[in-house]
């Protein structure tokens, strides 16, 4: 992701400072300084659309907040009349320069998001059985909520209606019975895919669709052998 979002509380209101989120990558690792300005770290530029102020600063990693923006983010708080429980985006637009805007960035794809949450996971794999503790020790079990866009094929649902039929409860590549009946109408549980994908340029047809098993159907888009 190429921006953070912060959710103002009372002191981010009251003191125009933006605490930045745990963990966040977004900024450059060399402006990361002590909290004090004898240890301060490489400056970058933050802009402030609304009053329209840019400002160079670098990050207290102590405190974890924007160093040198206190005015101006008061007067963007002021400007925009943001309370308590606003959110507030920060974009990164190059290696060292930053905005703010109370509007989210464009939704990432579904894809990207997907994508970045897998990279996520990789990355968890990965750490020490220590670490991993740690991380979870510090959550909080609370799930916020994102926004993604996703772009669709418009289907043929007699398409998926006739291979549905001609399966009849029976998956067409390993030939086992559907897992489990619908709850909506007790129907055999069978996905229908495309075997030339529609974003490979398939056709919507009877011949290019096949009727699935969930595990079948997941093979094939996310197995080694597929
Ligand atoms: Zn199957
Ligand atoms: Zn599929």
């Amino acid at each position: 992701m190429d921006w953070e979002e912060i959710t103002l509380g009372n002191g981010n209101v009251n003191q125009g400072h933006f605490y930045l989120p745990k963990g966040t990558t977004l900024f450059p690792l060399d402006s990361w300084g002590g909290n004090n300005k004898t240890k301060m770290g490489a400056q970058f530029s933050v802009t402030f659309p609304g009053t329209g102020e840019t400002t160079k600063t670098d990050i207290d990693g102590k405190k974890r907040l924007l160093r040198e923006t206190r005015g101006e983010s008061k007067r963007f708080i002021a400007h925009h009349k943001l309370k308590p429980g606003d959110k507030v985006f920060i974009h990164k637009k190059g290696e060292r320069d930053f905005l703010v805007s109370k509007r989210p960035p464009e939704s990432p794809t579904f894809e990207a998001w997907a994508e970045d949450f897998d990279n996520q996971i990789k990355k968890a794999l990965s750490t020490s059985e220590e670490e991993r503790k740690k991380q979870l020790q510090k959550a909080t079990g609370k799930s916020e909520k994102t926004t993604v866009t996703t772009t669709v094929f418009k289907r043929n649902p007699y398409v998926v209606a006739e291979a549905l039929i001609r399966a009849n409860g029976i998956c067409e590549r390993c030939k086992s019975n559907a897992p489990f009946e619908r709850k909506s109408d007790g129907t055999p549980y069978l996905e229908v895919h495309h075997k030339q994908p529609l974003s490979e340029n398939g056709q919507d047809t009877v011949t290019n669709a096949i009727a699935l098993c969930p595990n079948c159907h997941r093979e094939l888009h996310f197995g080694k052998n597929a």
